[in-house]
């Protein structure tokens, strides 16, 4: 292929390891949960991170590096997901990993260069527990 992809952590994210496979811990940073709530404005409260199998990449057109929030925009504009479900997903652990998948960049809407996957088990870093509020 010859696509180069450059990969990239930001410093606020995390490295871990889950069952021998790295995992990485995208935070959500202050400026994405801005934007973040013009989309799902309950779940920013609560949602402080997404856990991937994946580092952040940058897209190719206008270089953001990938976040939680571009999954969501894909969803939503591929009418793929609604709100609600999203946000019930959101609340179910992941007992399998779902396929990897592509998403668009919230900014351009360029896709990115790879497929992502959710960690098993562990896609969320909440703040405190998402059924109380
Ligand atoms: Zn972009």
């Amino acid at each position: 292929m010859g696509t180069k992809v450059d990969s990239l952590l930001l410093p606020q994210d995390e490295t871990l390891s889950l069952e021998g496979k790295p995992v990485y811990m995208w935070a959500i940073t202050q400026d994405e949960e801005e934007r973040l709530k013009k989309y799902i404005p309950e779940i920013t409260k609560i949602l402080s991170g997404t856990y991937l199998y994946n580092q952040r990449v940058k897209c190719n057109n206008c270089k953001k590096p990938t976040e939680f929030i571009d999954f969501v925009y894909t969803a939503l504009k591929s009418k793929i997901h609604t709100i609600d479900f999203i946000i019930a997903d959101l609340k179910k652990p992941k007992a399998s990993s779902p396929p990897p998948h592509y998403v668009d960049c919230s900014k351009c809407h360029t896709q990115y260069p790879i497929a992502f996957g959710w960690a098993t088990g562990h896609s969320f870093v909440w703040q405190k527990d998402p059924d109380t509020d």
